[in-house]
């Protein structure tokens, strides 16, 4: 007890300045990247956007990409590609960022929350199948935190049921999957490029993939339905000649974007050793600690660690959840928590969604917390993170 004394001053702070939970990191070369952009002819739809695609294609073993204005704007394309339409019901989790159902209801389609596995807190696979309708047309698994989802059990039930796997992997950018790279492995995937996430332009998205159909409507659909493809056009008036084909949306990423894109991604193995380093610090620091559960790693895949998230053994402190947040906050530490259950919200609510449907989703969102975890805080930030967990749960214990 005596060498965690320090810990309980409750009067000094674990640090001065705000540590937030995720924060992009630039370099110059990154800001050199985008003013050569600046002063070229193209500031959108140029050279760079090609580049951007097939440096990210490359990197996750796939055949093509199509960038995209955000991660959400390209799960909407991939609703699209999939043919999802009014009453076609989707397979989604709840533990997630409501853009993951928002798109499927941009089609018109019906997202269907199956409950998340106890330990990975990704989509319970074993549930999959009990949800599966006629009316069924995809099934969209989220790599929790970075943690690829099951990916071999859910092709092989999507297989099985003639559906379309979009996997959003919007954590999980250099994420593998029994040695594979996350990217190549369902029907379409998706990432974002926000700034809180692997790698950023801003924003932005892409989705992967290598089916030849998926990958042209995609690139049409990104802009308005158009194509001037002349072995796809019906009809030709002259060489200004195109035609929109169907409703498509304006949902391209600029060539400033994709520069700022691909200077990160030479990064990323980088930025995946900080992100890993400071996991690895978090576990061995709160391994031993009953009053939390460290986040459990499935031996065969690994993270991309976009999100460190503990939960709260409840039973073991005498404090909330909300609380301990607080407390967090007040030790300057960047605390967030990821997620409240899509199927909880009001808008979603007022749909017809009730508590209940999902018990392990909304178990766990009362005892989650966020930790700050990115490439660009330093270890001794880490340390800082340590320090105020054990402060804050050693206040809290009930022992
Ligand atoms: C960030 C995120 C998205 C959406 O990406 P944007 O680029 O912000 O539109 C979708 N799903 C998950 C799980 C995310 O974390």
């Amino acid at each position: 007890m005596s060498s965690e004394d320090e810990f309980v001053h409750k009067d000094h702070k674990s640090r001065e300045a705000y540590l937030p939970y995720s924060k992009q990191w630039i370099s110059e070369e990154d800001i050199q990247a985008v003013v050569d952009v600046l002063r070229g002819d193209y500031l959108t739809t140029g050279p760079y956007i090609e580049k951007f695609e097939q440096s990210i294609a490359k990197y996750v073993d796939a055949k093509y990409a199509v960038a995209f204005s955000s991660g959400t704007a390209a799960l909407h394309g991939a609703c699209f590609a999939a043919g999802i339409m009014d009453g076609d019901e989707v397979i989604t989790t709840p533990m997630t960022f409501a853009a993951s159902a928002n798109c499927v209801l941009y089609q018109g389609g019906t997202p269907v929350f199956v409950d998340i596995d106890k330990d990975t807190y990704n989509i319970d696979a074993k549930k999959i199948p009990k949800s599966i309708t006629d009316r069924t047309k995809a099934i969209i698994p989220v790599d929790f935190t970075g943690q690829p989802a099951d990916l071999d059990e859910i092709l092989e039930i999507a297989k099985a049921n003639d559906l379309i796997v979009i996997e959003d992997a919007a954590h999980a950018l250099g994420a593998t999957y029994k040695g594979r790279k996350v990217g190549s492995l369902s029907d379409m995937t998706m990432f974002s490029f926000h700034p809180v996430k692997q790698i950023t332009t801003g924003e932005g998205g892409i989705i992967t993939t290598n089916n030849r159909v998926f990958y042209e409507k995609l690139l049409q659909f990104r802009s308005h339905g158009i194509t001037r493809d002349k072995s796809k056009v019906q009809d030709s008036h002259g060489p200004w000649y195109y035609e929109m084909q169907f409703l498509g949306y304006n949902y391209r990423m600029t060539d400033i974007q994709a520069a700022l894109g691909i200077s990160q991604l030479t990064k990323n193995e980088r930025f995946l050793k900080w992100r890993k380093k400071y996991a690895a610090m978090y576990n061995e620091a709160f391994s031993r600690m009953d009053m939390l559960d460290t986040p459990f790693q499935n031996r065969m895949i690994e993270s991309s660690w976009h999100l460190y998230v503990i939960r709260l053994n409840l039973s073991k402190l005498c404090g909330s959840r909300k609380e301990i947040f607080e407390a967090l906050q007040n030790e300057n530490i960047g605390v967030n928590v990821h997620y409240i259950p899509v199927h909880l919200q009001p808008y979603y609510s007022e749909l017809g969604y009730k508590r209940g449907i999902c018990p392990n989703a909304e178990n766990l969102y009362e005892s989650i917390i966020s930790l700050p975890l990115f490439p660009a805080m330093t270890e001794r930030d880490a340390e800082d993170v340590i320090t105020a967990v054990k402060k804050v749960m050693l206040n809290y214990s009930n022992k």
